[in-house]
């Protein structure tokens, strides 16, 4: 017993020390094309050259973010299957009350990426050519607006609900599995503003081809492609201040020396001076040291699901 034991224990390091021995998947709980999407498709790229191992994305998009979350919740505890989420992760729990998975318990944190502002941006046939003129629109077609988004819980979901109460407009929302997907039909007209994060816009602004009119953190950018584009705080409503910031995740009963390999790998790719580069010309900052920490970014969600509870709860927006 005591042999079996001991080599039950022998294979199980000698399986961790191999770790990873054929490729690691990144599932992203939106559809492709959008804004986790290309954080995800940048960090697979730096990781896996640091693990010398292929690293995959795999795009598991709906609900908000909640199925791609399910199903890193229930994968095999192997390191090979692990979730890249944003701010989703700690507003879902108050969104939803049948979530399939407890976010504090059901999940190895392997520690942060990056923070990511949003902007708010309209389709290109929108006569709306600033702010100002998007608030007269908005008057205007009060009951015609239609607003993108990627489902309850979803950054693009808490930032649009957010505009809405704070300049008192309903509007019509338009759930898509993910911002890539919906930035095709905010180009072709289909929806008319939206708002998201800069990892998805900045080329869409910088290129002429969508109606930019605010960035919703508290100061402007300083990305050159961005640094005009005056704050929602600026314009009138005061306080606005939307940020979203991205985690990794792995189920929970990982092996320890796994984790460890995989937060050695995210520290490594969050250090990386060409991820550094691209993230920072689409407005991204990557995080300092501590918070690559798996414990602090654990105390993090923590206190984000104690925050956005109470004002989710008072919103009334809920999904079984
Ligand atoms: N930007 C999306 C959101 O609203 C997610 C995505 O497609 O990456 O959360």
């Amino acid at each position: 017993m005591k042999k079996l034991l001991v080599s039950t224990l022998v294979l199980a390091a000698s399986a961790a020390f191999a770790y990873p021995d054929k490729p690691v998947t990144i599932v992203v709980p939106f559809a492709a094309g959008g804004p986790t999407d290309k954080v995800a498709r940048d960090l697979a790229v730096a990781m896996g050259q640091h693990m010398k191992q292929t690293v995959i994305v795999e795009n598991v998009g709906g609900a908000g973010g909640t199925l791609g979350a399910t199903k890193v919740a229930k994968a095999a505890p192997d390191g090979y299957t692990v979730l890249l989420h944003h701010i989703g992760m700690a507003t879902s729990p108050g969104l939803y009350r049948n979530l399939p998975f407890k976010t504090l318990d059901d999940f190895e944190y392997l520690g942060m990426v990056n923070d990511v502002p949003m902007t708010l941006i309209g389709r290109p046939s929108l006569p709306a050519n600033n702010y100002a003129e998007l608030v007269k629109w908005l008057e205007a077609n009060k009951g015609k607006i239609n607003l993108a988004n990627a489902g309850l819980g979803a950054a693009s979901h808490l930032c649009g609900l957010l505009f809405q109460q704070s300049i008192k407009i309903d509007m019509t929302t338009v759930p898509y599995k993910g911002t890539g997907p919906a930035m095709t039909d905010l180009l072709g007209g289909q929806v008319d503003i939206m708002c998201d994060q800069t990892t998805n816009t900045t080329a869409q602004i910088a290129g002429g081809k969508v109606k930019a009119y605010a960035v919703t953190s508290a100061k402007p950018l300083t990305t050159p492609a961005l640094a005009s584009l005056p704050t929602l705080d600026s314009q009138g409503l005061k306080g606005f201040n939307v940020s979203i910031w991205h985690g990794m995740y792995a189920p929970k009963g990982t092996p320890a020396a796994v984790t460890a390999k995989l937060n050695e790998a995210l520290r490594a790719a969050v250090k990386d001076a060409d991820f550094i580069k691209k993230q920072e010309a689409l407005g991204a900052v990557v995080v300092s040291d501590a918070r690559l920490s798996p414990a602090e970014h654990k105390k993090f969600v923590a206190a984000e699901i104690d925050k956005w509870g109470p004002a989710i709860k008072a919103a009334g927006q809920y999904a079984d």
